[in-house]
């Protein structure tokens, strides 16, 4: 049981939700050749569908399919044989469609879990949501005229897995304990490298306060956490400050923040937009995506053995023998 969070009031209960952004390993991207390599000059990895112009089609990468399943797979998640891919829609400079192809009400991926290492050698199952696929958006750089925002394209239209948890998370040490096992866990698949630093994981936490029993409180979430460093830090930060505002008479608005990793704080963005404000459907250039069970199964008898199996087989051949 993790430990309470004192206030000025008495003992509070911290809950955590993650989004995990995962880049997938594939030489192309979701819905065009271009190549996905990293470090290139910028816009140089850009296709017509990337770029969102007119009357482009998209075409589903297999390879992107596959690496999805594989993670489902190894997230012991029920796989749905039948899903589709929709629109959501809304504005980003660094986003030339005006809306990102994902799926949301039937993902690839259904209910999954994770366990998840703590110290002594305990562990705790953290629940699975779902995984879905989407594309990423492009970039916007700002510190390389001063009057003038520049944008890259090349990541536009990569394909990415999001992750998301339940809130079954209680400290900052559990939320960095599941991302340590996801990141092991798709790279021990191979579905994505796990560089938190380049960008090809990315996490969002979801963070909330509660007394001990009661329901859970109002979150916040803070977006697009680069290091597991920072994600610890965010979330005792956020923490803290959700506690204060309660306790000063206040209450938590749903909102978007920033982590400030100079400043080392949580800094409003935006107020939290719904599901309905991104009018998602589903979208008109691409079929359902149907899966057979014998394709599900060939992929799950060629998992590479995940961690937990490695780590219990590890512990079986290091026993000490009694004398
Ligand atoms: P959204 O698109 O609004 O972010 P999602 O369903 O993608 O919604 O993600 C919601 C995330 O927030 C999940 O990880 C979930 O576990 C987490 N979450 C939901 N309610 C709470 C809460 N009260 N406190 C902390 N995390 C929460
Ligand atoms: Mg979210």
């Amino acid at each position: 049981m993790a430990e309470l969070l004192k206030g000025q009031t008495g003992e509070w209960e911290l809950v955590i939700g993650l989004e995990v952004h995962a880049q997938i390993v594939a030489k192309a991207k979701l819905f065009s050749g271009a190549s996905t390599e990293f470090g290139a000059e910028p816009n140089q990895q850009v296709s017509l569908v990337d770029a969102g112009m007119p009357g482009m089609l998209p075409v589903l990468n297999d390879e992107a399919v596959r690496q999805a399943v594989r993670t489902g797979l190894a997230l012991n998640a029920k796989i749905n044989l039948h899903s589709i891919f929709a629109r959501k829609n809304f504005f980003y400079p660094d986003m030339p469609q005006g809306y990102q192809i994902s799926q949301y009400e039937l993902p690839v991926v259904g209910e999954g879990e994770i366990e998840i290492d703590l110290p002594d050698d305990a562990v705790k199952n953290v629940r699975v949501e779902r995984l879905h696929i989407e594309q990423d958006a492009g970039k916007s750089i700002h510190d390389q005229h001063p009057a003038k925002s520049m944008i890259d394209l090349n990541r536009s239209g990569v394909a990415l897995m999001e992750i998301v948890s339940h809130p079954d998370m209680r400290s900052a040490e559990e939320a960095a304990a599941y991302v340590t096992k996801l990141r092991a866990i798709l790279r021990y698949v191979g579905s994505c490298d796990g560089n938190m630093q380049e960008g090809s994981m990315r996490c969002d936490a979801n963070v909330s306060v509660r007394r001990p029993g009661d329901e859970l409180g109002t979150r916040c979430e803070i977006k697009n956490l680069n290091s597991i460093r920072f994600l610890r830090q965010a979330i005792d930060f956020e923490a803290a400050r959700q506690i204060d505002v309660i306790e000063e008479g206040g209450t938590i608005t749903q909102e978007t923040r920033l982590y400030d990793s100079d400043k080392g704080e949580t800094r409003s963005m935006r107020s939290k937009e719904d599901a309905h404000d991104y009018r998602y459907f589903p979208d008109p250039d691409l079929l359902p995506l149907d899966l057979d069970q014998a394709y599900v199964d060939a992929l799950k008898a060629e998992l590479p053995e995940l961690p937990d199996a490695k780590k219990a087989s590890l512990r079986r051949r290091t026993r000490p023998v009694a004398l």
